[in-house]
């Protein structure tokens, strides 16, 4: 027989006492009680009483008959010897709410963190002497762990809703700072009296301003098809080198403007790559921008291309570089530097978030080094080489923005309920020579089409009565002679690929996403009048 089974039926003796029935009851109340349960005797706390849920919690070890400091030496520094100790010298019961313990349930064992809600409640002899403590506790881990990853989410809803108040902020800045532009400066143009040069600067700055606006819903647009995962690439093999020239060349009135230096040493070499073009250019426009936005007055910037076992594109500047601590989270969205300066020279924090999705959805990596503040910065990006040929990057010919061509003759129609959108394509279709004819809904648009049979239609998708494509259907369904084959370009605010496709479908040649440059727009009803069924 064993210490402990021997230490057991003395302990189950001394509770059965002299009343043996009431006795025994009690000690099965004890042993199949759904509590954890031990009495402890004396002011060194010698366990006399274990029942099964208690032994369980510490595994196979002697605790009958053993002080509880001796049988459970890693409870020590935990605080519950100590409320022991206080339990039987007060006699003051002691209960327990949540107490954490680090408990082994063997030798080998690192120990495991649990909670327990407890009582120490004092037991008395027949002379009122406190005689020894008795513990009932009731494990609580789950709870507690329930409770902690509730709190934690709660928190982290918190801190994501206080990040959001400070992005709609930070968003609500930097779209409202362009428009001041816009609306300040058309308000001076209506009322007139300005010189010549002012009214060009004032369009100049109603158009800069109008492309920062575009741009920062792009980003937009973009961070939540990366969030999404539905940000797809178009790869092809292209020329670095011919994505490169045109970048750095589009940067020199940026930097002219300030005086910068532009040191562009691009080799004359090809240089292959497998990308989406107009995605990696928009990465070297991010990083060249910002090259231009962080420089100040008389700085430099270096471009330098290289070709190796990999393409590696090393874009330096003179500015203001970037402080150590800041460094290591630039790639992060919504993360810029001081926010004063940032505000200053505005951005959402996007970009380099976005160039840092798409190199890598490139095969690429890119990175920042900077000696500290005000020491300039380096961005190196590197890119795998393709082993085919890589057909030149055409870009689009910047003079199509300003160049319209003559649509003398050509009917358009235009639906689109928003007024001065319907006006605006009519004033570019006429000022070319056109004709324009503008409905606000499909169902006069389908009425026009028949009695004016114009060559061309442009219509906007989101009509109030009908759906645009649902719109082109009725179109298409119709018979030649009432005009079912006139060609059509639609209007999109989305530019979603499933809702390219749909638009293809339902019968649109072109789509365009909105806005729309009055060059771009002039030539698209060229193309499509030209090519309309005789
Ligand atoms: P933003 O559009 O707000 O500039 P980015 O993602 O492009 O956002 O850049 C994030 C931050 O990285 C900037 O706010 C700035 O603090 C820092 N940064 C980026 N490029 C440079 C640079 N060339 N020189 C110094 N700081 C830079």
């Amino acid at each position: 027989m064993s210490v402990d089974s021997r230490a057991e039926l003395a302990s189950r003796d001394r509770i059965e006492g002299r009343d043996k029935r009431a006795g025994s009851n009690l000690y099965t109340l004890f042993m199949q009680a759904p509590a954890i349960i031990c009495v402890l005797r004396g002011p060194d706390h010698v366990f006399d009483l274990v029942n099964p849920l208690y032994r369980q919690l510490f595994g196979d070890r002697e605790l009958l008959g053993k002080p509880v400091r001796e049988a459970i030496p890693e409870l020590e520094g935990q605080g519950f010897f100590e409320l022991l100790d206080q339990v039987f010298r007060t006699g003051e019961p002691y209960i327990g709410r949540e107490s954490r313990a680090v408990l082994k349930s063997g030798d080998g064992d690192a120990g495991q963190e649990s909670f327990f809600n407890f009582i120490y409640q004092p037991m008395y002899d027949g002379r009122k002497q406190i005689e020894g403590v008795m513990v009932f506790a009731f494990e609580v881990t789950e709870q507690v762990r329930a409770r902690r990853e509730m709190e934690q989410l709660a928190e982290s809803l918190r801190q994501a809703n206080r990040e959001k108040d400070e992005f709609i902020a930070v968003i609500s800045h930097e779209l409202r700072t362009p428009l001041t532009s816009i609306l300040g400066w058309a308000r001076m143009l209506r009322l007139g009296g300005l010189d010549e040069q002012t009214q060009l600067e004032a369009l100049n700055a109603i158009e800069r301003s109008t492309q920062a606006q575009v741009k920062l819903i792009e980003d937009l647009l973009d961070e939540a098809r990366i969030a999404s995962g539905k940000l797809r690439l178009e790869m092809r093999t292209i020329d670095l080198l011919s994505l490169l020239q045109p970048a750095v060349a589009g940067l020199v009135p940026a930097a002219e403007g300030k005086n910068i230096l532009i040191d562009a040493d691009l080799g004359s070499d090809p240089c292959p790559v497998l990308a989406d073009p107009s995605r990696l250019q928009q990465v070297i426009w991010n990083v060249l921008s910002n090259a231009v936005k962080f420089t100040p007055h008389g700085g430099t910037i270096s471009i330098r291309l290289r070709r190796a076992e990999d393409a590696r594109i090393d874009i330096r500047d003179s500015g203001a570089g970037i402080e150590p601590e800041l460094l290591p989270h630039i790639f992060d969205r919504f993360r810029q530097g001081d926010p004063g300066a940032s505000q200053r020279r505005g951005g959402l924090g996007l970009g380099l978030a976005i160039a840092r999705h798409l190199v890598a959805l490139h095969g690429g990596t890119i990175e920042a080094q900077s000696e500290g503040e005000g020491k300039g910065t380096t961005f190196t990006i590197h890119l795998p080489l393709a082993t085919a040929t890589g057909e030149r990057f055409v870009e689009r010919d910047r003079d199509r923005k300003v160049a319209l061509p003559r649509l003398d003759g050509i009917r358009v129609l235009i639906v689109d309920d928003e007024a001065d959108n319907r006006e605006v394509i009519a004033a570019i279709a006429q000022r070319c020579g056109a004709e324009a004819m503008v409905t606000a809904t499909a169902a006069s648009g389908l009425d026009v089409l028949r009695r004016w049979r114009p060559d061309m239609i442009v219509c906007d998708i989101a009509l109030p009565d009908m759906d645009g494509c649902l719109f082109l259907e009725r179109v298409r369904a119709l018979a030649p002679e009432e005009g079912g084959q006139t060609p059509a370009l639609a209007l999109t605010v989305l530019s979603a690929r499933a809702e390219q496709e749909r638009i293809l479908a339902s019968g649109f040649q072109i789509y365009r996403q909105k806005p729309i440059e009055p060059a771009d727009l002039a030539h698209d009803i060229a193309r499509l009048a030209a090519s309309r069924v005789a």
